[in-house]
């Protein structure tokens, strides 16, 4: 569907087309703005973790890279609002958001287009201070303000754990394709995963797999990787939770050297093993729109 507005389209059975009870004419308006863009991004993947550190960030940026070079149009939403590193990532730290006719020209970055509140923000050191309904308001905004266009995926990188963000986002994009949970090997990073699988089943959101990284260490010299924690905590996890395992990232000094540096670690060192265990776990969400889910 491309149709741009909700007046336009025949889909009778989308519940935009019907106002709700109670519903003002501003929410009902709001409403229908909101679901006019999303209609125009064909999947939309949240990624989630149960704690900070364990590389969710690292694996929204190049899971949206990888969608990138497979010749998909990408936009990747950064919804961690009290830490934003999606901008230091790639190197957009320096960049401001336009607007024009109403939106929110997001960020691009060749065919990526990157919206986060990190650009918004006056100085890199601010901190963001704001309770549960700001935080879903400026979502919300994201979504139905920002000019995505037609997009094939749209990858938003939530904060870790189950709070406000995960839950808007949730709760406004209906439907979501699914999540992508992403841990340690450590039993104490799989245990917080369990509340993650748990929330999206609460919400009906579609697991679409565990992502075990930082599993074991890839020596930069002959690329052999000894495993440094316990391993498999992640896989082990998927299976008991009848999740699929899409599959294990090692550490690699590369990686965070290309966090680091602001340029997508996929992108630039796409021959690596590393790289080519990145390239597998994104397969079956390249396949959502193979599928044409
Ligand atoms: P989260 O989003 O879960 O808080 P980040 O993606 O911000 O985590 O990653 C935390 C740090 O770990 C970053 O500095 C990143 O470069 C580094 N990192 C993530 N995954 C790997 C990896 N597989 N190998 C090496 N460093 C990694």
């Amino acid at each position: 569907m491309t149709q741009s507005s909700c007046g336009s389209c025949q889909d009778k059975t989308c519940s935009a087309s019907r106002r709700q009870q109670d519903e003002s004419d501003a929410d009902f308006e709001d409403r229908r703005k909101l679901q006019s863009h999303l209609c125009r991004i064909r999947h939309k993947v949240v990624v989630m973790s149960g704690k900070g550190g364990v590389g969710k960030s690292t694996v929204a940026v190049n899971l949206a890279v990888a969608l990138m070079l497979a010749g998909k149009r990408v936009g990747l939403l950064d919804v961690d609002i009290h830490g934003p590193s999606v901008p230091t990532m790639l190197g957009l730290e320096n960049e401001t958001v336009h607007s024009s006719e109403d939106e929110l020209q997001p960020v691009e970055l060749g065919d990526l287009k990157v919206m986060s509140i990190g650009f918004l923000l006056k100085h890199q050191d601010d901190a963001v201070i704001w309770r549960g309904p700001r935080k879903m308001s400026v979502i919300k905004q994201f979504l139905k303000d920002v000019a995505w266009g037609d997009l094939d995926f749209l990858i938003i990188d939530a904060p870790p754990g189950t709070g406000d963000e995960p839950l808007s986002v949730c709760q406004l994009i209906d439907p979501l394709d699914g999540a992508v949970i992403v841990t340690t090997p450590q039993k104490v990073a799989a245990v917080d995963v369990r509340k993650s699988i748990t929330f999206c089943r609460q919400l009906h959101v579609p697991v679409l797999g565990v992502v075990e990284n930082m599993s074991g260490f890839a020596c930069p010299k002959c690329g052999e990787v000894t495993p440094i924690f316990r391993s498999n905590g992640g896989k082990d996890l998927a299976l008991e939770m009848g999740v699929p395992f899409l599959g294990k990232i090692p550490l690699d000094p590369q990686i965070g050297e290309a966090c680091d540096a602001g340029y997508a670690y996929l992108h630039h060192f796409s021959g690596t093993p590393t790289a080519e265990a990145m390239r597998g776990i994104i397969q079956p969400i390249l396949e959502l729109d193979q599928v044409g889910i």
